[in-house]
This record gives structure tokens, C-alpha cells and sequence, in this order.
């Protein structure tokens, strides 16, 4: 059965990952709260994102912008002009609708020709009984629409006590205008030479006409931006530097995503024709991924040319050029944008890790998340929860393992049921105490001081001295193989059920 997005919000909710937003109030449109193994989930995609893409790279480096600018930041970029869409409203019941998309809905229609019945048309269709077509506010077949008028989209706030026009100011739309705006500071504050480029992940927050499905489409929202200028005078490998580099980071960008998890078939790039391409930018991809809800933009990878930083030198006068050594001269670089959305990422990984699976006659439902992405790492589960020897070996070992990663301890059903939870949230391992561990002081047993490591995928076991876990979670987490360890240790006969 195809995964549909209701199973991953019923699942997100039950397991906290994500809530909707002020839920007891009824609710905010568009908005969601990460929980617990939610925001666990996420930090390790931003994590993970800054390691490969900032810490790991001699060509990177990372700002932090606050999400309050200069409105003027705005006016440079085109937002306060251009970020708009046409919005009509029905003068009955008020609701608002895209201009461009309100002919696309089904609408209500009272129907003159059987005495005003109510029926509902579909998009685009006239009535079959009187051959009207929708002239009408499609949501209540009442009320005249209004003409079409400008709605920007970005949310307007007031700076300092007085609410006036002098004191408008927005929240960020999108985090990449602080890189242009700072550039400046980070070339001088670090001598970078080109190219070089600058990331940032942060909050950003666009009142969106047509929200929705779920964390894909929301009005706050996270994204992780990268702006990478490059010298448009030079050539790479024969090519002009600005087109070899856009090629390098498309290449970069899905390497990424597959190397934790999303599959080749659920991928693919989509190419933006020259009418869909903004005005100044040269070319522009998609990395689509293939979400529940069919096909989507994943994130986007724009050759922007030089116009950013033209516009926010136009507009603040300064001079935002950088000195080419070689040649003794000014240049205005140019700029490859990988943009991506972190909770779409989240989503995207949610989705490909989903799976429904038949264990011995009963479903299993496994997130098969790369251990990187795993919110909860590891759990220690106790075999007996009413042997005290048992209980305290297994809070040691938590205690000892959370000083390197998110770690749990779980002891509130039978072991069998305990394995499933954690499935369910995608913890790569388990490690159970039993009696065996810890032997038995009355009898005057000796236990042998080994746990059972039991992993997520193939549901295997293997006993592992507890002086080890440490060395082999170190193995396993870090894309360590499986089968390696269980042949160093040996698989263990499963002692319960897996
Ligand atoms: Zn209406
Ligand atoms: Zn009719």
C-alpha cells in the first residue's frame, strides 16, 4: 500500500515528532511544533548539513544573521515589490483566494433550475442541469468576488513602540539576503579568497496563501541556504567558473541526500524552463523527491549572476566587489544558491524511512533512518525489570553511553513490545541486561558482564562485553557494517523475541 501522508502525521503525533501547533487552542494554521525525538531528528539533518557542507570544507564558512533586517534589505532584494500574489475575496463569507487559482477549485452552486438545490461542481464545469458556469464565490456560491488585488507575503511587524509606517518592518522570507548583506564583513573578517561561500540555517517565514500537506508547506519554516561566489572571469576544467560550479553543487547537494537514505527512484532533478526562471538568474534546478504527495521540489539550486549583490549595492551605496589578484581588478562575483528546506528534508527522510513489515504474523513498523539521523541512538532495556542488579547495570550503561549520543532507558513493558516501540522511532540498536549479565549473588553466580546489542534492520543479535559498547556504538554509528561486528562477537541465539 502506497504510504499516504496521514500515516506519517498520525505517527508523528503518536511517537512525538510533530504536534501541531498550540493544538489545545484548536490549533495555528500551517504551523507545527517539533517534539521530542522531532527536534532530535532535525538537529541531526542541521548537524549533519553543516558538518558536510561548512565544517568539512576549507572553501566554507557559516554566519548566523538575526531575522529582523532593514527594511531597505527588502526593497534591494524585490520582496516588498515583487513577492506578492493576486489575492480576490468574497464579499459574503470573506474567504480569500489566489486569483490565478480560484477557477481551479469545485465550487457551490444553488441551483436556479430546481428551486435553488445545493450542489457542488466540479472545477471548471458548468452546472449539467442549467448550464451556468462559476461566477460566484466558489466556498459559499453567495458572494461576489472582489477584483484582484497584490498580497505580499511577507509577515509585516512594527521596531520600537510606535506603530507606524516610518517603524514597518518584516520577518525574513528567506535567509539567504543576510549573506549578500554581510558579505562584506566576511570576506575582510576571514580573507577569503573566490570562490568561497557562505551558509546559514535559520528561521524564516512567509504568510502563504495556500499552506499545507502536513510540515511540506508552512508559514514558519527553517531552511538551510548556502550563497557560493565565484569569480565569473575565471574558467574550471574549461567552463566558465559560475556553470562548473553550479554543476559541482547539484552534484554535491544529491550525493548528500542519498548518502542518508533517500533512494535513487525517489529523486530526480527538474530543470526550470527560461519562463519559470527569474529575471536575473541564469539557470535554476529542483531536487524533486517523490513525497507522498507525488512529486516535489525538495530544494532548489539557482545560478543568481551577480544580481544580489548589485542590488544591495545600489541600494545601501557601498561598494560589494571583490579584488582579483591576477588580473588587478574589481569584481562583482556571481552566486550559486543551494537552497534547501530543513522540514521538508525531515519530512522526505520520515517518508523514505517509513516501512511496514510481517515479523512472525504480526506488522512491524520500522523507520529504517540512517543511524546519523536516528533521533534516539541507543536503548537499554532491561530484561527483568524487578531484578535490582538488572536495573542499575542498565541505568549505568544509559549513563555512560549519553555522554556520546541520545540515549534512552525503557523498562514500561515486556521486552518484545519494548523492541517494537523503538522500531517504530528508528533506534538502530538496542542493548538489553538479562540475568546472564549480571548472575545471580545469592547462588553466588558470577554474571559475565555481556549485553545483547540487537539491531534494528535485520533484527540479529549479539553479545558484546559491556567494557566494548562504547568502541562498538563508535563502529556501528558511524556507518560501521553490521555484519562486521556480529561476526567479531558472534550472533547470539535470540534469547527473547526480537
Ligand atoms: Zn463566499
Ligand atoms: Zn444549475
Amino acid at each position: 500500500m502506497p504510504l499516504t501522508m496521514d500515516t506519517l502525521v498520525s505517527l508523528s503525533k503518536r511517537r512525538g515528532f510533530v504536534f501541531q501547533s498550540s493544538e489545545i487552542y484548536g490549533g495555528t494554521g500551517s504551523v507545527w511544533d517539533y517534539g521530542p525525538l522531532g527536534v532530535e531528528l532535525k538537529q541531526n539533518i542541521k548537524r549533519l548539513w553543516w558538518r558536510d557542507f561548512v565544517q568539512m570544507r576549507p572553501d566554507m564558512v557559516g554566519i548566523d544573521a538575526a531575522i529582523l533586517m532593514h527594511p531597505n534589505v527588502w526593497r534591494a532584494s524585490g520582496h516588498v515589490e515583487q513577492f506578492t500574489d493576486p489575492m480576490v475575496d468574497c464579499r459574503e463569507c470573506q474567504h480569500r483566494f489566489r486569483a490565478d487559482h480560484v477557477d481551479a477549485r469545485p465550487w457551490l452552486h444553488f441551483c436556479p433550475a430546481t428551486k435553488g438545490n445545493k450542489f457542488e461542481i466540479a472545477a471548471g464545469e458548468a452546472c449539467p442541469r442549467c448550464g451556468a458556469r462559476r461566477t460566484l464565490c466558489p466556498d459559499c456560491g453567495k458572494g461576489e468576488l472582489t477584483t484582484a488585488r497584490n498580497f505580499n507575503l511577507m509577515f509585516k511587524t512594527f521596531m520600537g513602540p510606535v506603530e507606524d509606517d516610518a517603524a514597518v518592518t518584516y520577518l525574513r522570507p528567506e535567509t539567504a539576503q543576510a549573506m549578500f548583506v554581510n558579505f562584506e564583513n566576511v570576506l575582510q573578517s576571514m580573507r577569503l579568497k573566490l570562490p568561497f561561500g557562505i551558509a546559514q540555517a535559520g528561521r524564516s517565514f512567509r504568510n502563504e496563501i495556500t499552506p499545507g500537506n502536513f510540515i511540506f508547506r508552512t508559514r514558519e519554516f527553517e531552511q538551510m541556504e548556502i550563497e557560493y561566489f565565484v569569480n565569473p572571469h575565471e574558467t574550471v576544467e574549461g567552463r566558465p567558473a559560475d556553470e562548473y560550479w553550479h554543476d559541482r553543487w547539484i552534484a554535491d547537494c544529491m550525493a548528500w541526500f542519498r548518502r542518508y537514505g533517500l533512494s535513487e527512484g525517489n529523486l530526480r532533478l527538474r530543470e526550470h524552463e527560461k519562463d519559470e526562471l527569474a529575471h536575473y538568474a541564469k539557470r535554476t534546478l529542483d531536487i524533486e523527491y517523490r513525497f507522498p504527495i507525488g512529486w516535489s521540489e525538495l530544494m532548489g539550486i539557482a545560478n543568481r549572476t551577480d544580481y544580489d549583490l548589485k542590488q544591495h549595492a545600489k541600494f545601501s551605496g557601498k561598494t560589494l566587489t571583490y579584488f582579483d589578484e591576477e588580473r588587478k581588478e574589481h569584481v562583482v562575483p556571481y552566486v550559486i544558491e543551494p537552497a534547501a528546506g530543513v522540514d521538508r528534508a525531515l519530512l522526505a527522510f520520515l517518508a523514505e524511512a517509513y516501512q511496514e513489515e510481517e515479523v512472525r504474523g504480526e506488522k512491524r513498523v520500522v523507520l529504517r533512518f540512517h543511524p546519523e539521523l536516528a533521533p534516539v541512538k541507543v536503548a537499554v532495556l532491561p530484561l527483568l525489570k524487578k531484578r535490582e542488579e538488572i536495573v542499575k547495570t542498565a541505568h549505568g550503561i544509559r549513563s555512560e553511553l549519553a555522554r556520546h549520543w541520545r540515549v534512552v532507558y525503557d523498562d514500561t513493558a515486556a521486552i518484545g513490545r519494548l523492541y517494537r516501540r523503538q522500531d517504530e522511532v528508528g533506534t538502530p540498536y538496542c542493548v538489553t541486561v538479562d540475568v546472564q549479565t549480571v548472575g545471580d549473588s545469592e547462588k553466588g553466580e558470577q554474571g559475565d558482564q555481556r549485553v545483547t546489542i540487537r539491531d534494528r534492520d535485520s533484527m540479529q543479535q549479539v553479545r558484546v562485553p559491556m567494557r566494548e559498547l562504547v568502541p562498538v556504538f563508535q563502529e556501528l554509528l558511524t556507518g560501521g557494517d553490521w555484519a562486521a561486528v556480529a561476526g567479531r562477537f558472534g550472533t547470539a541465539a535470540a534469547a527473547a523475541a526480537g
